[in-house]
């Protein structure tokens, strides 16, 4: 090939994207631009950073203040360059900006909004990514200065990992995200809110915080609680057995190690605040064990097939809609 044709060739890749994108996006009726001017984040953990990088990458806010608890997690974030202002200063992070998204656990957010309401901007969108939405809304609503807007969302995307460095733009890609305004809230600011979540890759649902707090109990919040039950009753075993348990982890408790090793603060707090939710679960996971224990107590195979071949329709179910 000539010189000039493949220094063309080689440009071609690059743009094509780019336009291709474009298109795609006016076709879906997707606007291109910045959402909001000034986003400010609150938290700069797994799930803040990755909304830092995204947010950056597609360019859906013009800039971007972050404020965190600790001087480490702030210098941290600097280095990774992941925001125009970071430091651990809540006021200064929020005063100008049009879009504050609570990035903290779920117990930290009566805290965080005390701090931050009397400096919110007049007509500012305050919103949080927490795995409970009922007891983001009784913590956040009544601290929201007049004329505020709150958007509770939670990103159903995430990983066992925590802090600035663990967080990557492609997080939300493909995934859920919930958002749960209550009759009352500004259907412009829930508009922004979708449209900001959507340019992050996510499909955008809505539904009642309470409905919301009942799925992901089952979803999400009892596999947590069991694996950690399961890991925690195997580092109860006695000495000689637990290390034979650590060396022949088999498939299945390797993949409870995994969600185990998720954030114990995130974690206390999610089922501290959504309690009634899981103490309905737990109820009803515990008369299934009991029925599981007896179709085996008694050998009733048929029992544990039956089960058995439903559980497999769920998991083919998830591949087909991409959710696995
Ligand atoms: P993370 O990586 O541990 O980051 C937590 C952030 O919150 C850090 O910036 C931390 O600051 C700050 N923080 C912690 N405790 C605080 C307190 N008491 N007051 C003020 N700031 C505090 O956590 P994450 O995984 O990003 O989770 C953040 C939120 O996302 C949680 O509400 C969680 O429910 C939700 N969520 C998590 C996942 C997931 O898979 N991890 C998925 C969806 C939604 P310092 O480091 O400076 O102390």
């Amino acid at each position: 090939m000539a010189k000039a044709s493949k220094k063309a060739a080689a440009k071609k890749p690059a743009n094509r994207p780019a336009v291709k994108k474009k298109a795609a996006a006016k076709q879906a009726g997707r606007k291109s631009g910045p959402i909001f001017p000034v986003m400010a984040l609150i938290g700069i953990g797994l799930i803040g950073s990755s909304i830092a990088r995204i947010a950056r990458r597609e360019k859906l806010v013009g800039r971007i203040q972050v404020a965190t608890r600790r001087k480490e997690t702030a210098a941290e974030a600097r280095k990774l360059k992941l925001a125009d202002d970071i430091g651990t200063d809540m006021a200064r992070a929020v005063r100008n900006a049009d879009f504050v998204v609570l990035c903290t656990p779920v117990g930290a957010n009566a805290d965080v909004m005390t701090a931050i309401a009397p400096h919110l901007k007049p007509g500012a969108i305050v919103s949080d990514v927490g795995s409970v939405k009922q007891a983001v809304i009784r913590d956040i609503a009544p601290l929201l200065p007049k004329g505020m807007h709150l958007v509770p969302a939670h990103p159903v995307a995430g990983t066992e990992h925590s802090g600035p460095a663990a967080g990557f733009a492609e997080l939300f890609r493909g995934r859920w995200c919930i958002l749960t305004p209550t009759p009352d809230t500004d259907r412009a600011a829930v508009a922004k809110v979708a449209e900001f979540w959507r340019r992050c890759g996510s499909q955008v649902e809505e539904m009642s915080a309470d409905h919301h707090d009942k799925i992901l109990a089952i979803t999400s919040h009892l596999p947590h609680l069991i694996a950690y039950t399961i890991v925690g009753t195997a580092t109860d075993l006695e000495e000689s057995i637990k290390s034979e348990v650590i060396k022949f982890a088999a498939g299945g408790f390797r993949d409870f190690t995994r969600i185990a090793a998720s954030d114990p603060t995130m974690w206390r707090d999610v089922f501290l605040n959504n309690r009634e939710a899981m103490l309905e679960m737990l109820q009803r996971l515990q008369e299934d064990v009991s029925f599981l224990q007896r179709a085996i107590r008694w050998g009733e195979g048929d029992k544990l097939f039956d089960l058995f071949t439903r559980t497999r329709a769920v998991r083919r179910a998830l591949i087909d809609a991409k959710q696995a």
